[in-house]
């Protein structure tokens, strides 16, 4: 999935991993954000995927390197090293499922005990688009970000909602972070 400007001069090069159940959206978030592709069909592979964008923050070119769970989570077979070194993650639910939302505390702390103390988490509540099906409301979304102290933001891939908006507002918030570990 890499793409060809791996050897560009950048910046900084940082990894962020998604996470949440099967099925909620996550690898059409990437593909959209990475490739601004979108798939109706689910992903048949199983293994860990990932995929590279550069893009500028500030001054600053930022290379993200985002993983893709494809598939694991559906076995429960994911693993520290998918985790290790990550800067942010995306926590993805998908609003017309509620047991998607619901589980996202069980992911919570999945990630609190195997990633960074000061990873940056951002809950994304995919499929805006079927506002006729919803059964979890953005304000739900909000509240639980709010309690759990992460960001939040409703994002649909298919229709190419918010996806960039969710990704910069994890890559600027680690850009923060990261920055002001290095002054
Ligand atoms: P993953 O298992 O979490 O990686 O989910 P996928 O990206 O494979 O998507 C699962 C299914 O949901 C596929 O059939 C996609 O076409 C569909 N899907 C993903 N995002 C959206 C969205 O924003 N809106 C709608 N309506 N369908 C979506």
């Amino acid at each position: 999935m890499a793409d060809d400007s791996f050897d560009e001069e950048c910046d900084y090069l940082f990894k962020a991993v998604l996470i949440g159940d099967s099925a909620v959206g996550k690898s059409n978030l990437l593909s959209r954000f990475a490739r601004d592709e979108f798939r109706l069909d689910s992903k048949p592979t199983i293994g860990v995927e990932f995929a590279y964008r550069n893009i500028k923050v500030g001054d600053k070119l930022i290379k993200a390197q985002i993983w893709d769970t494809a598939g694991q989570e559906r076995f429960r077979a994911i693993t520290s090293s998918y985790y290790r070194g990550a800067l942010g993650a995306m926590l993805v639910y998908d609003i017309t499922r509620r047991a998607t939302f619901d589980n996202l505390k069980k992911w919570l702390e999945e990630l609190r005990h195997f990633g960074d103390s000061d990873i940056v988490i951002v809950v994304v509540g995919n499929k805006f688009d079927l506002e006729q099906k919803r059964e979890v409301s953005e304000e739900e979304g909000r509240k639980f970000a709010e309690k759990e102290l992460v960001c939040f933001i409703e994002t649909s891939a298919m229709e190419n909602f918010n996806v960039e908006e969710a990704f910069l507002q994890m890559i600027t918030q680690i850009h923060k972070i990261t920055s002001q570990k290095n002054l």
